[in-house]
């Protein structure tokens, strides 16, 4: 299983600021002329392998849109949300398949964050491409049409060009998509999210973005420690620290690094994503909260490790 990020920003795409561009340059030109680097290849490899991720590089700016690829079947693909990031992923896909494709795309809700991306899914304007669009909710069809209602957008869906099919999924049940096994899962949040199980090759991926976790609450918390059960790979909604959770965003139906750390370590969980970036943090703060979580995971650590990355626009995962 092939987990590609094209979107991982929270609640609205982010650009990178001019003041943030200089203040990496500033660092990285620093160390450059503290090492005496000669020539393009020591600076390649100096780029590359020596800055750090907020410095060389950048977490960022697109919101949540994954790519799966199944390891059996190399043009199995299930998309999850259709963030910003769908665009540039519509692009890939198109540039390698051609105009002539199916694409499935699983949706976790349809908070506009999640739906941006759709109008701009090059492929969907393509006559012989078809679309086929799965979700829990009743208004999965209603949100994407009403997104591209006159008021709001040029062109309506459906005179997109694309043959668009959209099918409901039950909450709770094993479903097949493609390759793939998918088992979705209900979520607290403004409207309701769903979280998802999905396996295919022998590996597991939970996707569960837009999710608050209610520390009171051992049901809540029992039924998501036995969703997550050993899974090779957790997505979870980090887009607060503790201390913005308890404090003034409550109830904002989001999640931070702590319960994120605690839910993942009681269900053995092998490596826990941190996703849903929140826009206002630049790229020293989301590297802040991965260094501050992978603390706290080897401080509360018992007999099983767990890694812990952060995810980031054109990451890619083999599992
Ligand atoms: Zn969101
Ligand atoms: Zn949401």
């Amino acid at each position: 299983l092939i987990v590609t990020f094209w979107g991982t920003r929270g609640s609205l795409p982010t650009a990178i600021t001019p003041e943030h561009i200089h203040a990496k340059l500033m660092v990285a030109i620093e160390g450059a002329l503290e090492r005496k680097l000669q020539g393009r290849e020591q600076i390649s490899h100096y780029i590359k392998n020596e800055l750090p991720m907020e410095i060389g590089s950048s977490w960022g700016g697109n919101t949540s849109c994954l790519q799966l690829t199944s390891s059996s079947m190399p043009d199995h693909h299930l998309i999850l949300d259709m963030g910003s990031g769908a665009r540039p992923l519509g692009n890939a896909l198109l540039a390698q398949y051609g105009p002539a494709h199916t694409y499935h795309i699983l949706m976790s809700h349809m908070h506009w964050d999640h739906i941006m991306g759709f109008p701009f899914f090059t492929p969907a304007y393509l006559p012989n491409s078809r679309l086929i669009i799965y979700g829990c909710h009743a208004e999965l069809e209603r949100a994407f049409r009403r997104q591209q209602s006159p008021i709001s957008f040029p062109v309506e869906l459906a005179k997109m060009g694309s043959t668009i099919e959209f099918r409901q999924l039950e909450v709770d049940q094993w479903q097949s998509i493609l390759d793939f096994n998918v088992l979705p899962k209900l979520q607290q949040h403004a409207g309701d999210s769903y979280g998802y199980r999905i396996e295919q090759g022998g590996k597991s991926l939970i996707y569960s973005t837009d999710s608050e976790h209610n520390v009171e609450d051992e049901a809540q918390r029992a039924g998501f420690v036995e969703f997550f059960d050993s899974a090779d790979l957790v997505v979870f909604d980090t887009m607060y620290s503790l201390a913005d959770s308890i404090t003034m965003k409550a109830n904002w139906g989001h999640s931070n690094n702590v319960i994120a750390v605690e839910l993942c370590q009681q269900a053995r969980v092998k490596c826990l994503c941190l996703f849903h970036h929140e826009p206002g943090d630049d790229d020293w703060a989301v590297s802040k909260l991965l260094a501050d979580t992978r603390r706290l995971e080897a401080i509360t650590r018992g007999a099983h490790k767990m890694e812990i990355i952060g995810a980031h626009d054109h990451l890619q995962l083999t599992l």
